[in-house]
This record gives C-alpha cells, structure tokens and sequence, in this order.
C-alpha cells in the first residue's frame, strides 16, 4: 500500500488533552495543529497500532506529569521547537 503524500492521517498523543489526536499532513505546524498541547506524533497507520506504538514508547502515561522527568523535558522541546 502506498501512502498518498498529501493529506495522510497520522496519530499523535497527546499529553495535555490525554488521549490520542488524529492530524492530516500539513497539520505539524502551529496554525495548522488543531491542537496546541503537549502532543508527541506517533505515527500513520491504523489508530490501534499507533496506540500500541504509544504503550511501547510511554507506558500507560496518559499525561505529563506521569512521565519520569528527563521524558517531560524532550516533550518540552518538542512543543516549543513548533511553537518557535
Ligand atoms: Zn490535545
């Protein structure tokens, strides 16, 4: 199966809302994000196995600060290398 370039979902999770965000290609930027939270992108494919993916990464972390520290810092940076 090959994945259209454009306007591909993919899953994010978010640390903030505490749950999984469904984005479209083009949607990594601040105005495009329907979400401004602390939101890790996890990956394309079906929603389960990007949660399963999540698990693998995080655990059962639903938000931040269930997150051993050094984990919250690169999600910090991640947050503010999109919002500059
Ligand atoms: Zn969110």
């Amino acid at each position: 199966m090959t994945a259209s370039e454009t306007r591909e979902p993919w899953y994010a999770w978010c640390f903030s809302c505490g749950q999984m965000h469904r984005f479209v290609s083009g949607d990594e930027t601040v105005n495009g994000a329907w979400c401004g939270g602390a939101w890790v992108r996890i990956g394309t494919g079906a929603e389960r196995d990007c949660l399963a993916a999540k698990q693998v990464r995080f655990g059962m972390a639903r938000f931040l600060n269930e997150l051993p520290l050094d984990v919250q810092a690169e999600i910090d940076k991640e947050w503010e290398a999109r919002h500059g």
